[in-house]
């Protein structure tokens, strides 16, 4: 998933630490690159700017020139500002289900992969945590939305909630809610419909649902592969319905990475899992050391 920029740091960092003594200067070029390519990773620009200014100072105040090894030292230095860029301020809380039953709404755009990953997080609920789970499909405008909610349920071996024709999403929420008290369920899990852009249409219904369902959760499902406007589309969900963080799906494609290392510190909100294909258990905890590693090599 970062194969590109994995590459690109690899040959900066390769140069760095066969060069053997570096002088200031030798180090501020290896920074210039390393910004350029998380640029070209489409990591937005400040982000990329603070991430080599953070790098820049830490390597000046450990005196890096002076030590014995200090390409090891710089990329030591970026592996740890690479993991705080993507922890953001302190540790993202696990996905708490206590006190059942607890509702998790699923919000984004059309396309986003939000059905796959609703059934995805369902599963590893199940299969995990043994946790009896609910899921009820919102998207009263496509029909074939909702099918897919329940071929993907009876698929994983989790309960859907009978389709209704005619009911508001307002409604189907009211009955997701009772059914999954009256029924002993653990998690109730919410897949609002999606758009192609957001609206004032979209936002005001996820607003209603919301505001009946009250949430534990609100995940945000995100397309990986869109880059900075993965990250704008968070930042623009957030401001309307509030989310608790973040599902990046498509991580398994050839994407730059750049919003799962912009989204932390633009939006402020965790990213909790990545999508890493289209089979239900290609869904992974976010990780930052496991992603801070894989980016290094
Ligand atoms: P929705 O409209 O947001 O509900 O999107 P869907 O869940 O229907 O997903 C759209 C397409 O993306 C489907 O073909 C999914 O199989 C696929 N998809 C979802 N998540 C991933 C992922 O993490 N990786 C890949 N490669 N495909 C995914």
């Amino acid at each position: 998933m970062f194969e590109s920029l994995s590459e690109r740091l690899g040959g900066v960092f390769e140069r760095l630490t066969k060069q053997g003594a570096l002088t200031e200067d030798d180090v501020a070029t290896a920074l210039r690159e390393v910004r350029v390519a998380l640029l070209e990773a489409d990591v937005s620009l400040p982000v990329a700017r603070d991430f080599v200014k953070k790098v820049q100072e830490k390597a000046t105040g450990q005196g890096v020139t002076k030590s014995v090894t200090p390409g090891q030292q710089v990329v030591k230095i970026v592996h740890d500002e690479l993991v705080s860029v993507l922890r953001g301020e302190g540790e993202a809380d696990a996905l708490k289900i206590d006190n059942p039953p607890a509702t998790i709404l699923m919000v984004g755009l059309q396309g986003s992969g939000k059905t796959t990953t609703t059934a995805k997080l369902a599963k590893r609920l199940a299969e995990r945590q043994g946790k009896r789970v609910l899921m009820a499909s919102l998207d009263t405008n496509r029909p074939a939305a909702m099918e897919q909610l329940q071929i993907l349920g009876a698929q994983i071996g989790v309960d859907t909630l009978p389709i209704v024709k005619g009911e508001s999403a307002v409604q189907i929420a009211k009955r997701a809610k009772t059914q999954g008290a009256m029924g002993g369920y653990d998690v109730i899990m919410l897949d609002t419909a999606g758009r192609l852009h957001i609206d004032e249409v979209l936002m005001d219904e996820v607003q209603a649902v919301r505001d009946l369902a009250q949430p534990r959760e609100t995940l945000l499902v995100v397309d990986g592969l869109t880059g900075q406007d993965a990250v704008n589309v968070a930042a623009e969900f957030d401001g309307k319905v509030g989310i608790s963080g973040v599902v990046l799906t498509r991580m398994d494609g050839d994407g730059r990475g750049g919003a799962a290392l912009s989204m932390r510190a633009v939006t402020g909100k965790p990213i909790r899992f990545v999508g890493l294909g289209e089979k239900m258990d290609a869904l992974e905890t976010f990780e930052p050391e496991r992603i801070a590693g894989r980016i290094l090599g």
